[in-house]
Formats: structure tokens, sequence, C-alpha cells
């Protein structure tokens, strides 16, 4: 049975999303490990979907019951999280309000008209664009956008960013961790190393909750992109703490459970590296898989490496978590004008 049975979710993804073999990849690395995708950024016909769907689904039922009319949320400018809540919000007919700040130091020319930001105006939300730096915590900005709702005489209902501390938020992945064992079965193999990109932590910290129900929470390898990772990694355990209480696991979670590699997020949140760079490339000229400067470019920076470097043994199968977020692309087309 679900560990979710007791919570309500509101459908706003296709259901299972689907597991794809990647053999160009896995021989380009070497051939000795072999390399799927959870295709994650494949997972809703929203706005182009991503992991905050899977999220956002059981934090609708508990806005809808709150009776609000408007969803608050925060994110930097090419922000996946706020095109989400943006699509969210015009399927449920809410009104939709997004502080958009500054998280990244970039400057292409177009970077606050296009991608992520383009598609969240043309849902409707109201995105304000505000000067302050990256930070993954609760921000004064956000909080004024709700006041200000009030001050309308609107109902905000407030996520976070990345959805991530928010009562229900990881839950979403604590399913995705149950689907994966389900898939296996289908398969009939397991993997050995699920490798997730990390930020604000409610997706690796819902999968972890979820694998540790199957003991093997340690074999989720978050890949950080924050570049703060102490508090990220801090973020997670809160996370992880509040998730196994919530769907009762019965058993704390250890800190060895909770792993995080901080190796691949420099220079900064939001700015590829050129090992970044030829990892997007390799993803997509093996694999016309296609991810982000900001994220996924970095998990894949980072799952390359770790496989150069021996990490996973020989033999190893490894589940890679696309979470989404080829949008935020559109902002760096300087990076990539030759390809
Ligand atoms: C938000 C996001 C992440 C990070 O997920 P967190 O739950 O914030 O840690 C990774 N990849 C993409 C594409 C995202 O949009």
């Amino acid at each position: 049975m679900s560990l979710l049975e007791p919570f309500d979710r509101y459908p706003l993804t296709f259901g299972k999303t689907p597991i794809e073999h990647l053999p160009r990849l896995s021989k380009e690395l070497g051939g000795k490990v072999e390399f799927y995708a959870k295709r994650e950024d494949c997972n809703s016909g929203l706005a182009m979907g991503g992991n905050k769907l899977r999220k956002l689904e059981y934090i609708v039922p508990d806005a809808i019951a709150s009776g609000a009319d408007t969803l608050v949320s925060i994110g930097g400018v090419q922000s996946n999280h706020t095109r989400m809540v943006a699509a969210t919000a015009a399927k449920l007919g809410m009104k939709c309000v997004v502080i958009q700040e500054k998280w990244v130091p970039h400057f292409d020319a177009v970077y606050d008209r296009v991608g992520n930001i383009q598609m969240t105006r043309l849902m409707g939300a109201d995105s304000r664009l505000v000067d302050d730096g990256f930070d993954i915590g609760i921000r004064k900005s956000w909080e004024d956008a709700i006041q200000s709702v009030k001050d309308a005489g609107g109902k905000p209902y407030p996520i976070p960013a990345g959805a991530s501390v928010h009562k229900f938020g990881a839950l979403g992945y604590v399913g995705f961790a149950e689907e994966v064992a389900e898939q296996e079965a289908e398969l009939g193999f397991t993997f050995d190393y699920i490798v997730v990109c990390v930020v604000t932590g409610s997706t690796q910290g819902g999968m972890i909750v979820g694998f540790a129900a199957q003991d093997r929470a340690d074999r989720v390898i978050g890949i950080d992109a924050s570049g703060t990772v102490e508090q990220t990694r801090e973020q997670v355990r809160g996370i992880v703490d509040n998730t196994a209480e919530l769907i009762g696991l019965g058993r704390a979670v250890r800190e060895d459970e909770i792993v995080i590699n901080p190796d691949y997020a420099y220079p900064a949140y939001g700015v590829p590296s050129d090992e970044t760079n030829d990892a997007i490339r390799l993803a997509a000229r093996t694999e016309a898989m296609i991810t982000d400067p900001v994220y996924e470019g970095k998990s894949m920076q980072g799952m390359i490496d770790l496989t150069r470097k021996g990490f996973f043994p020989e033999g190893s199968k490894v589940l890679y978590a696309h979470l989404g977020g080829a949008p935020a692309l559109n902002g760096y087309s300087y990076h990539y004008k030759d390809g």
C-alpha cells in the first residue's frame, strides 16, 4: 500500500513518467555503467511540465480547501517553479502573483522576456521583478506580495520557493520512489543509484523519505546546484524529518542517508561552467536529451564526472532524474550561439 494513501492529490500530471534507456550516453561514458532517465521533464501538458508539478499535486487540495483565490510564490527571473505555479493557477481558475528575484548574475539581453518568464506572463500571472539576490529561504519580498493580495481584498495561498518548505511539499517525491519500485518490477531489474539535482530540497528530500521506506535512501545522489550547499543540506534535513513524520515512516532518517555532492555548482547558482556546458552538449548529442544551464546541466555534469572517476561500480544501473528546466535555455542564447 502506498504511503501516500491518506493524502489528497489533485492531478496535474499525465501519470507515471517514462523511464528511458540512454544507450549512446552509456557507451560514450565507457559502457561499464548503464544509464537511464526518468523523464519528469515530460510529465504534463501544463506549460511544459517539470518536477514542481509533482509537488504541487499534493499542495493544491490544501489551497482549494483554504478558500484562496490567489496563489503567491517566488523564484528567480528564469524560475521553472513560478512558471509551474502560474500554470496551476490558470488550470484552477485562480489568480497568481509571483515574485521574480535577480538570483542569477546574468546579462543576456532578453533574459527577463523569454523562456519561463514569458510563459508565466502568458498564463496571466502578475510577475513582479525585484532586485534581491539568491537565497532559498523565506523572503521579505514574498511576504510583501502576500500582504499586497490581502490589501487588495484577495485571499492569498502562499507557496514558498520551489514549493519546498511547505508541509506537503515533499509528498510528490515520496511517490516518485514508489513509482520507481513499481517500474523496476515491470523492467525486471533494480537501479543501483538515482542521480538528482538539488537546490530548495523537497525533490531530493521526498525521494530520500520514499527510498528510506525501501532501505536505499543512501543511493540517492544529490548534486547541489545552489552553490550554498550547507543551507541546502540543512533545508533537506528539515524537509526529510517533517515528511518522515507526516507519512509515518516509523524511524528517523540517518545523516548518512542524505547524500549531497557540492562539487558541481561552481561558479555560482544559475551560471554554467565550461564543464556544465560540455555535459549539456553530450546529453543533447548522444540522446537528444535537453538539459539546462541552471539545474539539470549540473546534475548531468556530476553524473558524467562521477562515472569517469569510477564512483559507480562496474555493472551499475544509474537512474538520472530529469526534472525539467529546458525553457531557461532561451535566456542563455549567447552561451550556445555556436552549439
Ligand atoms: C526546482 C528544480 C530543481 C531543484 O529541485 P528542488 O526541489 O528545488 O531541490 C532541479 N531541476 C529543475 C529543472 C528545477 O526546476
